[in-house]
């Protein structure tokens, strides 16, 4: 890893602070993957600019651009811009721009998403546009005979952003349906929703496993170390997962829920591994820690991820993908029933039936993680000065 550190350059603003770069090159980033303890900075052309769009990351609106970098191995990489980073950019600087344009970002924590890094804007980070030092005019040079170096705008090929009110009714079933719907052929996946209350913790089989932090695989212990079928390596860290086995019910039947690590934190407010930590104090085995007991008779609304496992061979075990409080929907609900509303309201909900299995297999956090507004005291940046 290169560290590049520039003191002063004649003829440029005074203002413009004293930059200290620590650039990484493809191999360090790949080997942060998913590594919140590092914070990266990446020099490289820019390709691409999205436009700013607004989701909504933990409950909140926000604004989120992406762009495009290729890097000096001559390599794409896509950063997510969070917050006020995205405006950072401006709105029309593709439009504006047609010389080759190096950009440094600063402070991003290194990410996965369908196979390729991909790296997230954190709060500290800051968007450096064609810097008068030399690292930019060495990456510059270095990229100068790849292909073209007009800046494009970025197409950003995203579902339509759904509210969680609307979401949490959709495609909405009783439990006793959920076990009496069938597989079809064209079936890839359903997503339903089911408003349940939790009867149960079964702790059989543990609440957690040890998992690869890359890819959440459960790692095998092999001749004392640690092995990742998925990432086939020993992985770098591996962490307390939730596999949380809940039984649950509506007013008529009852089934069985697993829920994984995102919505596990969301139920308990902790990760598994700080109540794994909390739990060994204690030191007693199987015993569930009182965070995962207060759900317990907690009613929510479930989104569940139905496949082949469960629709072709008729097992239960329905993997919970999302989970939302009973009240997320109620307003919508009562919106619905005042006549007024009634007649354009029931055609929406025959749209979305309609469309619920296509627009749904690709739900906005498998675009995009949401951890990534993360307070920067959770992170901390590792200086390396070689
Ligand atoms: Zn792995």
């Amino acid at each position: 890893m290169s560290t590049t550190s520039v003191s002063k350059i004649n003829g440029i603003d005074h203002a413009i602070p004293h930059y200290g770069f620590e650039l990484a090159d493809y191999e360090t980033i790949a080997s942060r993957c998913n590594d919140i303890t590092y914070l990266t900075d990446v020099i490289g052309r820019l390709e691409s600019v999205g436009v700013i769009e607004e989701i909504k990351a933990k409950g909140r609106p926000t604004k989120v651009r992406k762009i495009q970098l290729l890097l000096e191995e001559n390599k794409y990489l896509q950063t997510t811009l969070w917050g006020s980073t995205a405006l950072q950019v401006d709105e029309d600087f593709y439009e504006k721009n047609t010389s080759p344009t190096i950009v440094i970002v600063t402070s991003t924590i290194v990410k996965t998403f369908r196979g390729e890094y991909n790296l997230s804007s954190t709060t500290a980070t800051r968007v450096y546009i064609n810097l008068k030092i030399p690292e930019v005019a060495r990456v510059l040079d270095k990229l100068n005979n790849v292909t073209v170096s007009e800046v494009k705008e970025l197409k950003i090929d995203r579902p339509p952003m759904i509210p969680d009110e609307e979401l949490a009714l959709r495609n909405r079933k009783t439990v006793a349906e959920i076990k009496k719907m069938e597989w079809k052929p064209e079936t890839k996946e359903i997503l339903i929703t089911c408003l349940c209350k939790v009867n149960r913790i079964d702790n059989k089989f543990e609440w957690y496993y040890i998992g690869c932090l890359t890819c959440k695989t459960k790692v095998k212990l092999i001749g004392g170390s640690f092995w990742c079928e998925r990432c086939k390596a020993e992985p770098k860290f591996s962490v307390p997962t939730y596999r949380i086995q809940i039984e649950v019910s509506d007013t008529i039947d009852s089934t069985t829920f697993i829920v994984f690590d995102k919505e596990g934190e969301q139920l308990t407010g902790k990760t598994a591994k700080e109540l794994a930590d909390m739990q060994d104090e204690n030191l007693k085995d199987n015993v569930l820690p009182r965070e995962m007991k207060a759900i317990v008779s907690n009613e929510y609304i479930f989104q569940l991820r139905l496949n082949d496992y469960n629709l072709k061979r008729g097992l239960e075990n329905y993997t919970v993908s999302k989970i939302f409080e009973p009240h997320v929907s109620q307003e919508v609900q009562i919106q619905k029933e005042t006549p007024a509303n009634s007649e354009q309201n029931t055609e929406d909900e025959q749209t979305f039936t309609q469309h619920s299995s296509m627009s749904f297999s690709l739900p906005i956090e498998d675009v995009e993680s949401d951890d990534d507004d993360m307070p920067i005291k959770l992170l901390c940046k590792r200086k390396r000065y070689t």
